[in-house]
């Protein structure tokens, strides 16, 4: 018979049999939610005010769809100190500081050759098409033209990436892409486990390793086949709309844009007939760069059936247009305008693909960026802020190895062949082998060094990697961002910091209006933003860095964080997510 006692007892055990199995059934809800694609959206050069600055001038379905609907980051920045492309999309992709992952730099020097080298160059991996990587003739990046072969693999990044987790979490059954036009905005993304497509300026094509594959895909041969770089042939870059509705409508002009032959300073910029030496350059420095990688990754995810299949899929996309642009004629100008409203469209319409195909409510969007960007000397002029070009030039390992205080260390320490091996901003490399012979200490000549290049007019600091990894130094955010991107094997033994007016812009022999590359404020600011199935939107202003972006995803999916991730996971994006999880409802 059951008394009031028992059936109280019997209800109680009854509501704990519930709470036990509530969790379990919260899990199988957890695992049905489970999205299906991860895009991983990388804007280079996209500083974290851009968005803001251009969002009336907005269409609807773009970047205003990520601010309205997505937990916004508003003091997110990269924390190391050499803010250039692979460093950031390496962190963005591992979680972890260059210290760790080892891209501490676009070109280090490899003390074993004495060369200097480009990061994801690989000489057992070329390129799938033969020949169509860098040619020196008409190359404008500097880094790439340091690349002493034209293999490319993600073997040089020394831990794992978000990806290579998600690859690892279900036997490689995630299908892992990463696309952009330069190599080094693909190859960290895609991770070691992942595959990874670029654009060839020689071809016009998207082309990938022999790495990742041994023959291109069919979807991939397809949209080679159309040629469509080739379709801007005698086309110009035109402004979208009327001038006058433009925030830089009135300064198109502007003395400090770079001229580049044939394109110019003012609108419309002409991509010149397909068959000349700079057409699929000037596509890149053009929304045009941004396009092309927009259809092609249309065509990855149709022809791999991205978020289509039972495991959740990740895609990244790293749009390089915004960077090209804002090197040549500066963050602040009618053409990174332009482009930046350009680049909208281009993201409404990515969004709209992916509703359609897989689903906006199954799809978790990041968007970032790999660095942030100064402003240009003339413009900062304008407003009364001291800024000029930096002549790096007495930074040349011969010319420096001349400087008379150089000398005079030399002199103090009896070093009598030459000192400085090698020079690439941010890192000055002192020649080991001698220094090893004379039996000096390292950290003292280092330190000698640095007091000489601090005089220089331009520098504001000269950091020895010595004392920094002795703790010898004051424990300053700036020191701490250079000891972030120390790796003993790969930087250099002084990191040159210029001042936050002082800029080089001779990128070995064409002249920028702008260059990132400090760890000065505009340089690290970047936006973050997730957009994820439930979570409701809002702006945070607690500080977070990118090194907090993998170990977000690792935490959405339940995955283990990469091997040397040391961020942590954004709670924003994970409590409302976690709510949702458990809402059987739908
Ligand atoms: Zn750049």
């Amino acid at each position: 018979m059951l008394t009031k006692r028992t059936a109280f007892r019997h209800m109680s055990f009854l509501a704990a049999a519930a709470l036990i199995l509530l969790p379990v059934f919260s899990l199988s809800a957890q695992e049905k939610k489970r999205p299906r694609l991860i895009v991983q959206i990388t804007v280079d050069q996209l500083r974290g005010d851009l968005p803001h600055r251009y969002n009336a001038e907005f269409g609807d379905g773009g970047f205003r769809y990520l601010y309205a609907k997505g937990v916004v980051y508003e003091d997110a920045f990269q924390r190391h100190a050499n803010t250039e492309k692979v460093v950031g999309h390496t962190t963005l992709a591992t979680g972890a500081d260059p210290s760790t992952h080892g891209m501490v730099g676009n070109v280090w020097l490899d003390r074993e050759t004495g060369k200097l080298v480009y990061n994801i160059q690989d000489a057992r991996y070329p390129l799938l098409t033969q020949g169509v990587g860098v040619d020196q003739s008409t190359e404008i990046d500097p880094t790439q033209r340091l690349a002493t072969t034209e293999g490319r693999s993600p073997s040089p990044i020394l831990v794992s990436t978000f990806s290579d987790e998600l690859a690892l979490s279900d036997t490689g059954r995630s299908k892992i892409f990463a696309v952009s036009v330069k190599d080094r905005g693909a190859v960290p993304m895609a991770g070691h486990g992942g595959k990874a497509f670029w654009f060839s300026k020689k071809t016009g094509e998207f082309v990938t390793s022999t790495y990742y594959y041994k023959d291109y895909p069919a979807w991939a041969r397809e949209w080679n086949a159309l040629k469509l770089a080739s379709s801007y042939s005698g086309k110009s870059w035109e402004l979208l709309h009327d001038p006058s509705t433009y925030l830089f409508g009135a300064r198109d002009d502007m003395p400090y844009e770079t001229s580049f032959p044939g394109y110019g300073r003012v609108f419309p910029h002409s991509f010149g007939k397909s068959d000349s030496e700079y057409f699929t350059t000037l596509l890149t420095l053009s929304p045009v760069g941004d396009d092309l990688t927009l259809s092609f990754a249309e065509a990855l995810m149709d022809g791999e059936k991205l978020g289509q299949g039972p495991s959740t899929d990740y895609l990244s996309i790293s749009f390089s247009s915004t960077d090209y642009v804002g090197h040549l004629f500066g963050p602040s100008s009618l053409e990174s305008e332009d482009n930046l409203l350009r680049l909208d469209r281009s993201l409404a319409e990515l969004f709209k693909f992916i509703d359609q195909k897989v689903g906006l409510q199954n799809t978790v969007i990041v968007l970032s960026a790999d660095h942030g960007a100064p402003e240009v000397p003339g413009y900062l002029n304008e407003f009364g802020i001291d800024a000029k070009y930096f002549n790096a030039a007495p930074l040349d390992p011969k010319t420096l190895e001349k400087r008379p205080g150089v000398e005079a260390v030399k002199k103090k320490f009896g070093i009598t062949n030459d000192l400085i091996q090698a020079f690439f901003p941010p890192y000055i490399y002192l020649n080991h082998d001698v220094l090893r012979g004379g039996g000096q200490n390292l950290a003292e000549v280092q330190r000698a060094v640095c007091d000489e290049l601090t005089k220089m007019d331009g520098v504001w600091l000269a950091v020895p990697s010595g004392d920094l990894t002795e703790g010898s130094i004051a424990d300053t955010p700036l020191n701490e961002s250079i000891l972030r991107n120390y790796n003993a094997k790969r930087s250099g033994d002084i990191f040159v910091v210029l001042n936050s007016g002082s800029f080089i812009n001779d990128f070995d022999g064409l002249t920028v209006a702008s260059s990132h590359g400090s760890p000065w404020r505009y340089d690290q600011f970047v936006p973050i933003v997730f957009v994820a199935p439930g979570v409701q939107g809002q702006r945070v202003f607690r500080e977070v860095s990118t090194v907090d972006v993998a170990p977000t995803l690792s935490a959405i999916l339940g995955i283990t964080y990469p091997s040397g991730s040391v961020g942590k996971p954004l709670v924003e994006v994970l409590e409302r997510g976690s709510e949702v999880a458990v809402d059987t409802s739908k």
